[in-house]
């Protein structure tokens, strides 16, 4: 956005990325483009000062441009302080204010402001721009690689390049799923799988020992729910029939499989419980004996439905 208002040809859609403006701003050097966190800089006084230096115009470019990151975080006095600028802005001053919780910006701020929203980019357009992108490069890679990659990113495509960039000085033009799963500490869908499998023969035992056996591996807890939890989100959803299209065709049929073997409540139960787990951990001492009492009251859960019908 900034280049666009301050390239030596804009303002345009198209900034030429190649002028001084362009170059500066893409570097992060521009005098005239002020990144400003606002979860550090949340007072009155910041504020204040920031309106000092309004004053002063653009050392180079057509605009001075203020960025103003987490913006919801600045107090209710410092919104009220910026409230007056943003009634008479001075001209050539634009403020572009980025947030994730814009419930939390005072209307009166929204009210001056045009609105933009971001949305997440689709797991589908990021593994087209990655699968293009090793066209090119002439590197290896399969598809369940590039999914991989594309759902961690979570919608960004910056972070889907920045981990593509890894993967490929790790395993250099040959990419495959098991190390990228390394690469990324991620647990392999397979392990979910006899997971599932092992609830649904109401096996507590080999359940537990599975768990040792990933605790000793030093597999990161939270990260072991976070993926138990995407893992069930996509089973459930295959169970009502629902086409997702964050997972590659390849890895379909082990999902389907499993939402063949259980009820919907059943499922919704075990998400429930592990998100319950999941936010127990933080406060926990002892992490271990969460997940192993999570874990294995799943076979018992199960055992008690079938009682009751
Ligand atoms: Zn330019």
């Amino acid at each position: 956005m900034a280049k666009s208002l301050n390239c030596q040809e804009g303002p345009t859609t198209h900034p030429c990325g190649k002028c001084t403006n362009c170059v500066e701003i893409t570097s992060g050097v521009s005098p005239d483009v002020i990144e400003i966190d606002g979860a550090s800089n949340t007072g009155v006084d910041d504020i204040r000062e920031l309106q000092r230096e309004l004053l002063y115009a653009a050392s180079g470019a057509k605009y001075k441009i203020y960025i103003i990151d987490e913006v919801h975080m600045l107090s209710k006095n410092a919104f009220n302080a910026l409230l007056k600028t943003l009634e008479e802005p001075p001209e050539n001053v634009i403020f572009i204010f980025a947030t994730t919780e814009p419930h939390k910006v005072l209307p009166t701020i929204i009210s001056r402001c045009q609105r933009y929203d971001f949305k997440r980019i689709p797991v589908e357009a990021i593994v087209k721009r990655l699968k293009d992108l090793a066209v090119k490069e002439g590197i290896r890679v399969d598809d369940e690689s590039l999914y991989l990659i594309a759902r961690k990113a979570d919608g960004g495509m910056r972070d889907a390049l920045s981990l593509m960039d890894q993967t490929i000085s790790y395993c250099m033009n040959d990419i495959s799923i098991d190390r990228v799963r390394q690469i990324f500490g991620m647990i392999p869908n397979q392990v979910y799988h006899d997971f599932m499998q092992m609830i649904k023969a109401k096996d507590p035992q080999s359940l537990i020992t599975s768990l040792h056996q990933i605790f000793e591996e030093g597999t990161d807890l939270q990260e072991f729910i976070a993926n138990m939890l995407e893992y069930l989100r996509i089973v459930i959803l295959r169970g009502m029939q629902i086409q997702i299209k964050d997972i590659s065709s390849e890895e379909l049929p082990l999902f389907d499989e499993i939402a063949g073997l259980f009820e919907q409540t059943d499922l919704l139960y075990i998400m429930s419980q592990l998100m319950q787990t999941k936010n127990d951990i933080r406060v926990s001492g002892n992490p271990y004996l969460l997940i192993e009492a999570t874990i294995s009251s799943c076979p018992v859960w199960m055992r008690y439905r079938t009682w009751q019908t």
